[in-house]
């Protein structure tokens, strides 16, 4: 009697299982994630025309850091002080914020909602 062949495939099983696991696991956070991403495109608002002046100021932040993938660096070329979204720090702070995003935000950060502000804004 050989125990070789039942080993073997236990071994055999139990690898599959295990790459299975993995496989299934890495679809599941890859689909949450892009689902994050799609929530948060489908959660920001299309400024059209872009909100300017009381409009802009009357807005009240909603979204989470987290629901726009918001980060501390910059993407590439964008940052947050380039967004149309940013408001600067009031005179005497130094901590910036945003219309869109609740609480406070870096001017050197980024998020997915991210959009150019024009020269004139
Ligand atoms: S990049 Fe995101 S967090 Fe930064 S100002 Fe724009 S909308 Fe706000």
């Amino acid at each position: 009697m050989s125990f070789a062949p039942t080993r073997l495939r236990r071994r055999h099983f139990l690898a599959r299982a295990a790459i299975t696991a993995t496989i299934t696991a890495t679809a599941t956070a890859t689909a949450a994630v892009s689902g994050i991403a799609a929530i948060a495109r489908a959660a920001t608002p299309t400024p059209t025309p872009t909100p300017t002046g009381a409009k802009l100021k009357s807005m009240v932040p909603t979204l989470s850091k987290a629901a726009v993938g918001y980060i501390d660096i910059p993407h590439g070329g964008e940052v947050c002080g380039a967004c149309i979204w940013f408001k600067p720090p009031s005179p005497g702070s130094t901590t910036s914020h945003c219309h869109l995003v609740a609480g406070p935000i870096s001017a050197g950060g980024w998020c997915q909602a991210w959009m150019q502000r024009s020269a004139a804004a």
